[in-house]
């Protein structure tokens, strides 16, 4: 009979453990392998255009990597998962474990019915180079428990450690089997990056050669290519951490990238492991802050509330560096992470907005979108999560502009209206009358709404 090899957020065939295993089943019993892929409406929807343009991309993509023998199936795993074992006498499939709350839900009800037919659900590895909730402290009666604090869980997992990638089967034998295709990309209205497992790998060996270096400097600039862009490609499994890990290391035996930029890298990809394992423990973490840092009656409401999101949203707050982001996100489903904190900090702590709101904004829009990185960053700079920034750190977008995009070139580039203006004092348009047409006035002063932000969180500690 052959197995399956059920493709969720793993859409490549290097370095993934759990299709060694399918191939090494199907070989055993002289079978071949289903490459399956579940089109679940229920994540379709909530994925929203940018991500559905990107997914039917990699999709594509890897369609193209079996030969066009991926099986795709429209509908529940629920019901297509035990029905596709039927059709075919399947006895196992083989994924890589979920972590987040849904996918363990799915995973959990879709093993529970194949057990009734007697298939097995198989689960190795996972997208993390360390599962979520195995990096624990040391000691206690119970072998430790979770870290709270980023910086000693870096440690442990470095400590950790991590398996190499696993080998490209090769020569795997695809079943070919009925497909309901592969889905139509919608328009995304954002210029999306190339999608699939050989452009995350060029793009990687791109950064490797010429990004890595500079990378202690240059990430915090979101006027220069400074990061390896590498998010989208890490949601969607189309790289796998453990491959950047290895390379990484082996960058710096060979001597081509110095170990400080390995390790500010290696730190980045750590973050994410973090991120994963606070969700995996506070699956509520989703939608709940994991504390209350300032009283209920310090959020905007109603119509106000409603008009400084959207006046954020669409990039018109008259903040240059917040606009500059909120537009990039908006043209490109990707925004800088300096910039990210800086309009999350702006949402919660300038407009007092709940951080709940701007989640559902990056998460309707980025083509990195992933529940865990996005809830736990917003959480972190909103206060509210495990080891999140101090809630009275309030960025100062005129300072983060200056600092970070020091002659305006990323804000000319995303606000056309401020085009008219030379260097750094783009991030003061109010200084130069008549300079910006149809630019907007600040939707909120910057110096009150500190003073405000502040009090409340005086308030919130009494
Ligand atoms: P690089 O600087 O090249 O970093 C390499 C990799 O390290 C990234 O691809 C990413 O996987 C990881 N990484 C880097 N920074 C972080 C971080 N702060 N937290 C966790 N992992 C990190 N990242 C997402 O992948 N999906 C999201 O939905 C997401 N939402 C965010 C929301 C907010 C409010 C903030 C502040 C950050 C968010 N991030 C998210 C983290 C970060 O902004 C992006 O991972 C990063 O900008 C991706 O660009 P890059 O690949 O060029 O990063």
């Amino acid at each position: 009979a052959p197995t399956v090899l059920w493709f969720r957020r793993d859409l490549r065939l290097a370095d993934n453990p759990a299709l060694g295993q399918a191939v090494g089943e199907a070989r055993a019993a002289g079978s071949d392998v289903v490459g399956l892929y579940v089109l679940d409406p229920a994540l379709w929807a909530s994925a929203g255009p940018v991500r559905q343009a990107y997914l039917a991309r990699s999709l594509r993509e890897l369609d193209a990597s079996t030969g066009g023998r991926l099986v795709v199936r429209h509908g529940d795993p629920r019901e297509v998962v035990p029905a596709l074992c039927a059709e075919v006498g399947a006895r196992s499939v083989h994924v890589a474990a979920s972590y987040e709350p849904y996918g363990r839900r799915r995973d959990d009800a879709v093993e529970a019915l194949l057990a009734e037919r007697d298939v097995s659900l198989r689960r190795t590895g996972s997208p993390y180079a360390v599962a979520p909730g195995r990096v624990r402290t040391r000691g206690g009666t119970r072998g430790g428990t979770p870290f709270q604090v980023f910086t000693p869980f870096r440690s442990a997992w470095l400590e950790h450690g991590w398996r190499a990638p696993a080998p490209l089967p090769d020569d795997v034998a695809w079943a070919t089997l009925a497909s309901d295709g592969l889905p139509g990309a919608p328009e995304a209205g954002a210029r999306l990056p190339a999608a699939g497992e050989a452009a995350a790998l060029d793009r990687w060996h791109a950064f490797l050669a010429d990004g890595l270096a500079d990378y202690p400097t240059d990430r915090d600039r979101p006027d220069l290519t400074g990061t390896s862009y590498l998010s989208p490609a890490l949601k969607w499994g189309e790289i796998h951490p453990r491959t950047l890990l290895a390379d990484l290391a082996s960058a710096v035996r060979s001597g081509s990238v110095p170990e400080d930029s390995a390790a500010t890298y290696r730190s980045e990809l750590a973050w994410r492991e973090f991120h994963a394992d606070v969700l995996f423990h506070h699956p509520g973490a989703v939608r709940r802050s994991l504390r209350t840092v300032v009283p209920e009656d310090a959020w905007a409401t109603g119509a106000t509330e409603d008009a400084l999101l959207a006046a954020w949203c669409e990039g018109r707050t008259g903040y240059p560096m917040v606009d500059a982001g909120m537009r990039q996100l908006l043209g490109t489903g990707w925004m800088h992470n300096r910039v990210r904190m800086l309009v999350a900090s702006f949402l919660v702590k300038d407009l007092h907005v709940r951080w709940q709101r701007g989640a559902e904004h990056f998460m309707a829009h980025l083509v990195d979108g992933d529940v865990s990185q996005n809830q736990l960053n917003w959480q972190w700079v909103a206060g509210t999560g495990r080891d999140a920034a101090p809630y009275f750190r309030i960025f100062n977008p005129v300072t983060q502009g200056l600092t970070f995009d020091p002659d305006g070139a990323y804000v000319r580039e995303w606000v056309p209206e401020l085009r008219g203006i030379t260097g750094k004092a783009v991030h003061e348009p109010w200084k130069i009358a008549g300079a910006a047409p149809g630019y907007p006035e600040r939707v909120v002063d910057h110096a009150v709404e500190r003073k405000v932000s502040l009090a409340d969180f005086e308030r919130g500690r009494r």
